[in-house]
């Protein structure tokens, strides 16, 4: 794999996704949100992460469409829970906000067996993927289990599970599944989502170590260890800051010292036990 901010992952069917990613959950005025795309690009970003529940594809598709070329954007949107059963037309209303014929992937949010259907959904974004107008599929937040039953239902594995990673929550078990499988992966909240101070500490030494931050040394970690990662920032010198982990490299030790720091601390929601 190359080591700048074009290094990519290669998934099963040969779509390559841009390793970085720019999320934006969360950001919700158009201002924040241009500035940060702008950033983002400036900084070398080629892959936004956003979803139909966040309220900001139309945004998205805004922004791309006045700042760079589309075929130039890897766009990652997902499903929403309470439209499994609707997923073609959820799709549809996804690209029109987006303003574009295709996405480049198309992931269930979540398995959400309280509200939704998600082996009905996953037959759906099959079809989806096989019409062209996905150029990958996968899902987010699912277990193995939930992996397992969609695929059996549709003969079909997923390019992707997208999910809750970072030092203190590193989904070992999930990640040996997924490598079995050849599914690729993408942390979502790879910074902890705002906690970062409950990583920094102990991170501290490594930082002085490489001159970088405890946010660079995590993504650095995230990328060395073959996961996809979209951090969310809508200030331009974090956007930046976050693409400058190319130019060190932890050592065996300091990868195993981070691998360590695994406690378990989940920050968002279990799949399992989710009411949503
Ligand atoms: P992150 O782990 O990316 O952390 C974002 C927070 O960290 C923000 O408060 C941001 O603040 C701050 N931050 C960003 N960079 C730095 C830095 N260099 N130094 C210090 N603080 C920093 O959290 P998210 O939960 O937003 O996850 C990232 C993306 O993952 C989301 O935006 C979304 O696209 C996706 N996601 C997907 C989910 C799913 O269910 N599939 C669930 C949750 C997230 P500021 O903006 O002020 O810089």
């Amino acid at each position: 794999m190359r080591n700048d901010i074009n290094a990519s992952i290669k998934l099963t069917n040969g779509v390559e996704i841009p390793a970085l990613g720019l999320g934006v959950w969360k950001v919700e005025d158009e201002g924040e949100l241009r500035i940060a795309v702008k950033a983002a690009l400036r900084a070398g970003y080629r892959h936004i992460d956003t979803a139909a529940v966040y309220g900001n594809e139309d945004m998205v598709g805004r922004a791309v469409e006045d700042f760079c070329d589309r075929k130039d954007i890897f766009i990652t949107t997902k499903l929403w829970n309470t439209e499994h059963e609707r997923a073609e037309a959820a799709f549809e209303k996804s690209l029109k906000n987006l303003r574009t014929d295709y996405v480049d992937l198309y992931l269930i949010h979540w398995p959400s067996p309280a509200v939704g259907n998600y082996v009905a959904a996953w037959k759906t974004l099959a079809d989806l993927y096989k019409s062209g107008r996905a150029r990958a599929v996968g899902v987010s937040n699912f277990h193995a289990g939930h992996i397992e039953k969609a695929a059996d239902a549709a003969g079909f594995l997923p390019h992707m599970d997208q999910v809750e990673r970072h030092p203190l929550f590193q989904q070992k078990d999930l990640e040996i599944y997924c490598r079995k499988n050849n599914i690729a992966l993408t942390a979502y909240s790879p910074l902890g989502s705002g906690r970062l101070d409950q990583m920094a500490p102990k991170l501290q030494t490594l930082a002085d170590k490489y001159g970088k931050t405890a946010a660079q040394i995590i993504l650095r970690w995230q990328f060395q260890t073959g996961w996809v990662f979209i951090p969310k920032s809508v200030k331009p010198e974090r956007i930046s800051e976050n693409a400058h982990i190319f130019d060190f490299e932890l050592s065996g030790d300091d990868m195993d010292y981070i691998a360590a720091l695994d406690c378990g601390t989940r920050f968002a929601h279990d799949a399992d036990s989710a009411q949503f």
